[in-house]
């Protein structure tokens, strides 16, 4: 019923008083309770929801103008924090744990007038690509549901594909916005290393965690980056300033590279590989110039990510210790350590067990050198080759995921591919760098996949200026 194009024309059909907020709200719970079957929500805020909805046709009807938000319907993985309200990391060790206070993302939503209509199922810490790893079972992709929706942030996108809210922000640690907005065939945009405050985030891997947003399109993106990012005294790892988002560069002026290594990658499946490439003739037809770039540290980005993030997981996991937070096992322990081990052998999930333990090797004095400091060459290696590469091109073309969505069930039988799935994605958290991912293609096996694109640090205006342009030259 409500198929709006993007929230622009959302706002003027409430200005025009064909709408109201209550009535969107209304559809949309609906909408939630009949695909229950999908998973995508761990809480829905329904009688809330239903009265801030009323709130704001008051402030409507009462002439005052609307907020760059007003009434839009957003959806938070359940990583990220609102005052008052559960949030688990969908872990057994947060299960009953209520955010004391909320992330700065929130406040900002919130004051621009949006409504938070639920918590996004995800995997259990952001660890995951499956969103299998949840305590509350796998996301379904809304166009098979014998498909997993992805991960981590899985619900998020199952929720904006099955047209259940408007927007839903997500977390981003080596693609977990990107990755399952391809599976689900809607955007996913990983800002700029710092340019979304991580206060109020539950921490994976903080030199990597971004909040991102996944949307229907480039415009409802934009706004909602727009309104969420900034500076913020909470958080001293985010950028001083705000990106500015104006004076994209005329298409035509932009220099356009492709990695060649990811699209000649053996894991890549060769109709993803036929789809970017009729892009770039495409984009070579209406006259704009890209460039094959070679990409030869590609295979050693997966071992790097791996080596690190557990590493700072590892460490940041060690506050769930059953003390200050969380599962407090009902077994009687005598002694500290065993309290410890028994609150967090229960509370724990597998997958997040398996990378405390790799992360607490890597750290450990014997091994440090040969894997940690490693790990970090590679990525100060990464870095500086970023550099020169968005030096010379403005943005550069890759596919999202190797393949389209996995079957259920599937990676529990080989978590390494799964890792290795991750080869795309985890680059632009390696190097701190934006990249989105485009839903343009459909795959003979009827799945969506997207197409990534990715620029120089603070270039989101011209990341969103070439995503208009690729989606209507695919349009033509
Ligand atoms: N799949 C990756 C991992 O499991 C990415 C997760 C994420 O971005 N949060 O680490």
């Amino acid at each position: 019923m409500f198929s709006f194009k993007n929230i622009q024309e959302y706002h003027s059909a409430l200005a025009r008083e064909e709408i109201t907020c209550r009535e969107v709200i209304k559809y949309y719970l609906d909408r939630i309770q009949e695909s229950s079957s999908l998973n995508a929500f761990v809480k829905v805020f329904e009688e809330e929801a239903i009265y801030r909805a009323g709130e704001l046709d008051q402030i409507r009807q009462s002439g005052a103008p609307m907020a760059k938000l007003h009434g839009v319907v957003v959806s938070l993985k359940d990583v990220i924090s609102y005052k008052n309200h559960p949030v688990s990391a969908s872990s057994a060790i947060l299960k009953d744990f209520k955010a004391v206070y909320s992330a700065t993302v929130v406040d900002r939503l919130l004051k621009e007038g949006a409504i938070i209509i639920g918590t996004c199922n995800c995997d259990e810490f952001a660890m995951g690509n499956t969103n299998e790893n949840s305590v509350y079972g796998v996301v379904r992709n809304p166009f098979d549901k014998n498909k997993v929706a992805g991960g981590s942030s899985g619900g998020s996108a199952a929720a904006v594909s099955a047209g259940l809210c408007m927007i839903s922000l997500g977390s981003d640690t080596g693609g977990s916005v990107r990755q399952p907005a391809d599976f689900c065939g809607v955007v996913g945009f990983k800002p700029t290393y710092g340019a979304n405050s991580r206060h109020g985030l539950i921490a994976y891997a903080s030199s990597f965690d971004q909040i991102g947003i996944i949307g229907n399109n480039i415009a409802d993106i934009q706004l909602v980056f727009d309104v969420i990012s900034g500076p913020d005294n909470f958080d001293s790892t985010a950028l001083q300033q705000k990106i500015v988002l104006e004076g994209p560069k005329e298409i035509s002026k932009m220099r356009i590279g492709v990695f060649t290594d990811a699209l000649n990658h053996p894991s890549l499946d060769p109709e993803i590989r036929l789809a970017i490439l009729k892009t770039v003739d495409d984009l070579e037809l209406n006259g704009v110039l890209v460039d094959k770039i070679n990409f030869d540290l590609l295979d050693y980005i997966v071992p790097a990510y791996y080596v690190l993030t557990t590493a700072e997981a590892s460490s940041n996991l060690s506050r769930y210790d059953g003390v200050r937070y969380g599962h407090l096992s009902p077994a009687r322990a005598d002694e500290l350590e065993i309290f410890y081990k028994k609150n967090r052998s229960e509370g724990f999930g597998k997958e997040v067990k398996k990378r405390i333990i790799l992360g607490t090797y890597v750290l450990s004095e014997g091994y440090f050198d040969a894997y940690f400091t490693k790990a970090q060459q590679v990525r100060n290696l990464l870095v500086k080759e970023s550099e020169k590469i968005f030096k010379k091109y403005d943005a550069v073309l890759m596919p999202t995921v190797p393949h389209t969505a996995f079957e259920t069930g599937n990676v529990a039988k080989d978590p390494v591919s799964a890792y290795l799935a991750d080869i795309f994605t985890v680059y632009a958290n390696l190097t701190g760098i934006p990249a989105l991912s485009l839903p343009l293609y459909r795959h003979s096996n009827g799945m969506p996949f997207g197409i990534q694109i990715l620029t120089g640090k603070k270039n989101e205006v011209n990341l969103f200026r070439l995503a208009d342009y690729l989606n209507s030259i695919n349009k033509q």
